[in-house]
């Protein structure tokens, strides 16, 4: 082995959170490597030319959870970082009406009144308490989860923290926050509103990525969670990235570089190394070793526990829990090159809709029979989707007059019934046509490519098991200090030398590097600058 190979960290993946802990560990002074498999930086924060002159963000394609620490410690915006806002969510109706959610609030304010004076009441009390509640939470992004069940005095002072913090609650705050954590995001806005298709759209942000329908308990929770977002100090916005999710990745790529990290791609990784209880490196698929005393994965438990570590190396308690960990994929996507754009039967020709969401979620049964399919092994005959089209936010997407369209769709259930083929991923891209043609009659005689990504493409591609968008389940059984097992969550691991960074810490999934950054500040704890 050559001193090339030698370095004071590695890290296995370079999504965004390997990347982000590499360029903070390369800051503190560490020689550090992430090794990646693809021939490509940003796991699924890519942007890929997957048709000539059509670029896609392959999977995910909005941004809004990346931490503005990180942004601002890693100077983002001089690597090429630029959010360009989303402006609206419409949602077209099934009797030809529509839902429109505007950024200016008196606009939306205007939409509820049309469809329920009482909701538009109830939208004002609503914003505000949600505004609550994401601040009430956001703080413990941030945090290290404390064990409530260690004496340990880092644990207790955390636990003391969490307590002052919660104090400052009031009790009406209180009781809010406890039913985010428990009901169903349906239930949740049944207490709030009384319009179906406003509850339609709301709720669809409680079941995104998870195998959750609108009614099923813990879907509130991810509905705050998909809440706490900011962009440039505008909280709960929305946004999309110039040269769409992997510019994102680049720019944490190119600040870790500029911190001196390197980052190679095309190695794959196959095994962690270790020798007495301790990590000492990796071993490439090609048989190449690399060594250094912290390794640092940023792959799903699963991946990283139960693939790359040898299964004698960990205590059989900690395997058993990552056993138990919940991945299951419940997301497929349809990326779509167009000649045109869709045009919707409710608000014809090209609109302000067009930069913004379209979601298709008429009323709580469409989106809830969706699910139905989903718990009964099949992908959703009338999915929920989540529609932008981002050439019209940033043109440099398509050519000159055409368009790209990202379809985020559910349910694709990881465990359909038999197993994903190719006549089932072109029966589930067709249902997705289908299911828009609904809305805009038009989409089937402007597409120029279609890509459908089932949850096992999203396996093979990215390495994320079952497809799950989130590394696991974002269910209060695994987060905080559950997340991803009892004990660990802390960014260690029970093998000396070997942390983890990625979205299966906490506090979880999406674009937001929480984890990557925390993962390299208990690191630089344990190997000090
Ligand atoms: C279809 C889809 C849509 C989504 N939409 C959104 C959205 O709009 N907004 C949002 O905020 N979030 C979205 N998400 C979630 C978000 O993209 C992820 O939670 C996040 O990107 C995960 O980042 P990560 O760095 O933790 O892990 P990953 O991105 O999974 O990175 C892990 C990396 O490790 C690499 N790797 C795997 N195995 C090996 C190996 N053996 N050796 C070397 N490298 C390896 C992978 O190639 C990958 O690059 C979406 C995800 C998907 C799949």
């Amino acid at each position: 082995m050559t001193v090339a190979n030698r370095y004071d960290a590695i890290i296995i993946g370079a999504g965004h959170n390997g990347l982000v802990t590499a360029a903070y560990l390369a800051r503190a002074g560490k020689r550090v490597v992430v090794l990646e498999q693809r021939h490509l930086v940003g796991g699924a924060a890519v942007t890929e030319e997957i048709y000539p002159g059509f670029k896609f963000s392959v999977f995910s394609y909005v941004v809004s959870l990346l931490r503005p620490e990180i942004i601002r410690d890693l100077n983002l915006p001089s690597h090429g970082l630029e959010i360009l806002p989303l402006e609206s969510t419409v949602t077209p109706m099934l009797d030809g009406d529509y839902l429109a959610g505007w950024a200016d609030h008196d606009k939306t304010r205007q939409e509820y009144v049309r469809h329920s004076l009482r909701d538009a009441d109830a939208y004002d009390e609503y914003g505000k308490l949600m505004h609550h509640m994401a601040m009430a939470v956001k703080p413990i992004l941030a945090m290290v989860p404390p064990d409530p069940t260690s004496l340990a005095p880092s644990d207790l002072k955390g636990m003391l923290q969490l307590g002052n913090h919660f104090r400052k609650l009031d009790k009406k705050h209180f009781h809010a926050l406890y039913k985010l954590m428990t009901m169903s995001a349906g239930d949740f806005l049944d207490e709030w509103f009384e319009t179906d298709v406003i509850k339609a759209t709301r709720s669809a942000s409680g079941i995104i990525g998870t195998f959750m329908g609108p009614r099923t308990p813990g879907s509130a929770y991810v509905l705050l969670h998909h809440y706490m977002g900011e962009i440039d100090g505008a909280f709960r916005a929305w946004g999309f990235a110039k040269g769409g999710t992997g510019a994102i990745s680049e720019s944490i790529a190119s600040a870790a570089r500029a911190a001196g990290a390197e980052v190679r791609v095309n190695a794959p990784v196959g095994r962690v190394l270790s020798r007495g209880g301790k990590a000492y490196g990796v071993a490439l698929e090609n048989g190449d070793e690399v060594h250094a005393p912290v390794v640092v994965t940023s792959l799903d438990p699963r991946r990283s526990f139960l693939k790359l570590v040898e299964p004698d190396v960990l205590p059989a308690e900690f395997v058993e829990d990552i056993r138990r960990y919940k991945i299951r994929g419940s997301s497929g996507k349809v990326n779509l090159a167009l000649s045109a754009l869709p045009d919707f039967t409710c608000l014809p020709g090209v609109g302000p809709h067009h930069r913004g969401a379209i979601s298709i979620s008429p009323t709580m049964e469409y989106v809830e029979t969706a699910y139905d399919d989903a718990k009964h092994g099949r992908f959703s005959r009338r999915p929920y989707m989540d529609i932008i089209f981002p050439s019209m936010i940033d043109p440099g997407m398509a050519p000159p007059g055409k368009h790209v369209m990202s379809v985020f769709v559910q349910y694709a259930p990881s465990s359909i019934t038999g197993g994903w083929d190719a006549t089932k991923r072109e029966a589930f891209g067709d249902a997705v046509i289908d299911a828009i043609a609904q809305f805009a009659p038009n989409i089937r005689n402007i597409i120029f490519h279609r890509q459908v990504l089932t949850p096992a493409d999203i396996e093979a591609i990215t390495g994320l098991t079952d497809g799950n968008i989130f590394q696991g389940e974002l269910a209060l059984n695994q987060l905080f200090f559950l997340r991803p097992a009892p004990g660990w969550a802390k960014f260690r691991t029970p093998l000396a030398g070997l942390y983890q960074c990625g979205s299966a810490t906490h506090p979880g999934g999406g674009i937001m590097g929480a984890g990557g950054r925390l993962a390299a500040l208990e690191i630089l704890k344990d190997v000090p600058r």
